[in-house]
């Protein structure tokens, strides 16, 4: 599957030229690319998502071990968080990219509404103001 690019994004500009969208589209345009190089366009997204969870143990494996104290520095397990982080947002393009989304549409449409939410007036709620509780 293949994103369809549309003109406009979230932010009603064009897309092309959106501040926010336009280097999380070129980014994912560059990770579908080296992808499909390196591993074809063959493999389920179900195998995709799994590559995402498995860069998502991974991260969760610093701070296991940095807690432990074991197996590297704090500076060690700092410096493989990093990295982990890195990975996981490179795998995240490629899930959005292989399920026919743009990311920064994925991201940006979700944001507009988790960043309403005020868990500070109400920690047991659903952060919303009373008249909306979607989501
Ligand atoms: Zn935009």
């Amino acid at each position: 599957m293949r994103v369809n690019q549309v003109d406009a994004c979230f932010h009603k500009v064009a897309r092309a030229v959106c501040f926010h969208c336009v280097n999380m589209d070129e980014t994912q345009a560059e990770i579908r690319t080296w992808t499909s190089k390196n591993f074809g366009d063959e493999d389920p997204i179900g195998i995709i998502v799994l590559g995402l969870v498995e860069e998502i143990g991974e991260l969760a494996r610093c701070y296991v071990k940095q807690e432990q104290g074991i197996r590297g520095t704090t500076a060690q397990w700092e410096m493989e968080m990093k990295k982990e982080i890195g990975d996981i947002l490179i795998k995240l393009h490629d899930v959005a990219d292989r399920s026919g989304f743009l990311l920064s549409d994925c991201f940006y449409e979700r944001w507009d509404d988790v960043k309403q939410r005020d868990f500070t007036v109400d920690k047991n709620g659903h952060g919303m103001p009373e008249s909306d509780s979607n989501g």
